[in-house]
């Protein structure tokens, strides 16, 4: 492989401190870490390094961009990676995404729900969707920037819409903490509504919350995944 080694290095210690710090956080929470799934956002960075991840072990990788993800996942085909999208998804980006995605965790409107399905029908597979919530307190946002997520009361409603369409699995619930509040406090309300979709959904398991300052407060709250780039990869310019 035509790896830097220096570059492989620097992750494999990244990444070692990371699955401490998620171990930690798991033994304080009570919780046994193999049931949380590490997710490596490898947003900015190249194929390269998804490549030293893989061969870490690390198969699971996030991505918010279509333009971005699209030619990486089709230059690192064949190393039996699980592509997760966490960004805002335009609804003409949904037949490319579902293209190479496994999970969707930015779903956030019934529009997008029928473009995925659609999509997912048409590629033959199946898409796990996460509902984006947004848990508030975020910065507001106008009418023509997309929402960072549904309100939680249209959490359940989307979910069942999701339940229903073919080719999509519901998987569970995904967020991002508010910028103005103590990510505890918001992550609770997130394991609040993820219970009552799992009192709706038995299978809608998954918690995507926690990213790299604020990993061990979703696992404290129930994070079955956490999405971590930084810490891994290094701060992005
Ligand atoms: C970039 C991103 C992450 C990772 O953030 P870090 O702070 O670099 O760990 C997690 N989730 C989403 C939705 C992101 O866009």
């Amino acid at each position: 492989m035509s790896e830097d080694p220096a570059r492989a290095e620097q992750i494999r210690a990244n990444l070692a401190a990371v699955r401490e710090d998620l171990a930690a956080a798991a033994r304080k929470a009570d919780r046994d870490p193999s049931e949380i799934t590490l997710i490596a956002v490898t947003k900015t960075y190249p194929a390269s390094d998804v490549r030293i991840l893989a061969e870490l072990g690390v198969l699971d990788v996030g991505e918010n961009r279509d333009q971005e993800a699209a030619p990486k996942a089709e230059a690192t085909a064949g190393l039996g990676l699980r592509w997760h999208f966490i960004g805002q998804l335009q609804t003409n980006k949904a037949g490319s995404v579902a293209a190479y995605a496994d999970f969707v965790h930015s779903v956030d409107r019934p529009r997008l729900v029928s473009a995925l399905s659609k999509n997912a029908v048409r590629y033959d597979k199946v898409l796990t969707c996460l509902v984006q919530v947004d848990l508030g307190n975020a910065v507001p946002v106008d009418a023509n920037t997309a929402r960072g997520g549904a309100l939680p009361n249209e959490v359940l409603p989307l979910a069942d819409a999701i339940a229903e369409a073919p080719g999509l699995a519901l998987g569970g619930l995904m967020a991002v903490a508010p910028l103005d509040e103590d990510p505890a406090a918001a992550f609770t309300r997130l394991h609040e509504l993820a219970l009552s979709l799992r009192s709706a959904h038995p299978s809608a398991t998954m918690i995507s919350a926690g990213m790299s300052g604020d990993l061990a407060e979703a696992v404290a709250a129930g994070a079955t995944h956490v999405r971590i780039g930084s810490a891994i990869l290094g701060i992005r310019r």
